[in-house]
């Protein structure tokens, strides 16, 4: 079998690489080292209830990049689903984020929106809303103390002076209707893609390798692995937050009336409860049914062998994330990219992003 150009990791990074490069007439090998595409954007389908259930928590597509849903949506079609995000604080529950909705009812006040910018200058309210809103989340997200937690983090928090309770602030957004599975299956279904399952590739001795099969070594790889893990962990590991999840099926047709629920207190020890039944709102069977699926959220510290979920930045991991990322310029032919190969978070719309531009001078028609 020819052999253009290596992918490694099929999540949406990797995927969007892979069709590209088929699109340009190359035979793309990618492999992946779990069972099945999707990287942590990959669903199951509960079998009890038919829900879709997104195995590595929430997952809405958003995005105002016009070349990236164009992208897409080639490969789904999206049910148009908005996303809004409520906070139980103290067994109330508030609409997410800090705005009229949230403020109004958190201080017992009725604000215009020209009142807010005035109300929220007294540096008490600011504090209040911080403390029941995210000190206790982000040290659970985090794992500090909640004392620990600087209200600095506030000031990344835009607070909107309007009722608007939409989540994301993107032109576009929501759930493939098919599922994200099938949006994967599409992206792949290309005669210039040759997907391998269950196989780990590797660097060793300077050669790539998938599982104990060497590669041709004179094609460009495009690498979506954990970067520190390409070359052994050499410098050292670098840090990561991890995530487990609590799945639960309940006799109920509707447990709490929307996707995401966050718990802001530190002494909840989960962050979220996902109902993964509102993503789909247009699927009035599995709506109307007497039964749901939840899922509940708790971060953890991260040690070798979990899922790696969220960068820990600091200075010292992005110091070595950059080593790894010199010693990676010194392949020629290999470009490290996604979430785990350049050591950052990313949305999958901005994954997209980056796998189009790593691929932009890769000539060829579709
Ligand atoms: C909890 C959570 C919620 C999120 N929610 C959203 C959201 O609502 N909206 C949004 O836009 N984004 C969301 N994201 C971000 C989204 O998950 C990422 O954008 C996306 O997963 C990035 O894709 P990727 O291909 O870079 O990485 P991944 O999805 O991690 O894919 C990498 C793939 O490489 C494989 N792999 C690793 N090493 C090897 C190897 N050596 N050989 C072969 N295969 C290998 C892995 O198995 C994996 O399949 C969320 C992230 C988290 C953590």
């Amino acid at each position: 079998m020819t052999i253009d150009a290596i992918v490694a990791g099929a999540g949406i990074w990797g995927c969007t690489v892979a069709r590209r490069l088929a699109e340009t007439g190359r035979q793309v090998l990618l492999l992946e080292r779990r069972a099945a595409p999707g990287g942590n954007v990959r669903c199951e389908t509960d079998p009890q209830t038919g829900i879709e259930v997104h195995s590595f928590g929430s997952h809405i597509f958003h995005t105002h990049i016009p070349e990236v849903w164009d992208f897409a949506r080639r490969f789904a079609d999206f049910n148009g689903y908005q996303h809004k995000v409520l906070a139980n604080y103290k067994g109330k529950t508030y609409f997410l984020p800090l705005g009229l909705a949230l403020i109004n009812k958190f201080f017992g006040v009725e604000l215009s929106p020209g009142e807010v910018a005035g109300f929220m200058a007294d540096e008490a309210r600011s504090r209040a809303l911080f403390d029941a809103f995210f000190r206790g989340y982000t040290s659970k997200q985090w794992g500090k103390a909640p004392e620990d937690i600087d209200p600095s983090v506030i000031k990344r928090v835009p607070v909107r002076e309007n009722w608007d309770t939409n989540y994301f602030n993107d032109t576009n957004q929501g759930i493939p209707l098919a599922g994200y599975n099938s949006m994967f299956d599409r992206m792949l279904d290309h005669s210039g893609i040759t997907l391998r399952c269950n196989v780990e590739a590797r660097l060793e001795n300077g050669k790539f390798k998938a599982g104990g099969d060497e590669l041709p070594q004179s094609v460009p790889v495009y690498w979506s692995g954990p970067i520190d893990a390409l070359f052994g962990w050499k410098f050292g590991r670098l840090p990561w937050r991890t995530l487990r999840f609590e799945k639960e099926i309940l006799p109920v047709r509707d447990f709490q009336g929307t996707a995401v629920v966050n718990y802001t207190e530190a002494e909840v020890p989960y962050t979220r409860i996902h109902e993964f039944k509102h993503y789909h709102p247009e699927d009035k069977k599995t709506m109307e049914a007497p039964a749901t699926v939840v899922m509940r959220e708790y971060p953890a510290e991260w040690k070798p062998g979990d899922e790696q979920y969220y960068p820990v930045e600091n200075a010292e991991s992005r110091a070595l994330a950059e080593a790894y990322k010199v010693e990676a310029a010194k392949y020629e032919g290999l470009t490290a990219g996604g979430r785990l190969g350049e050591y950052k978070y990313y949305d999958m719309d901005k994954s997209i992003e980056a796998a189009l531009k790593a691929t932009a001078n890769a000539k060829g028609g579709v």
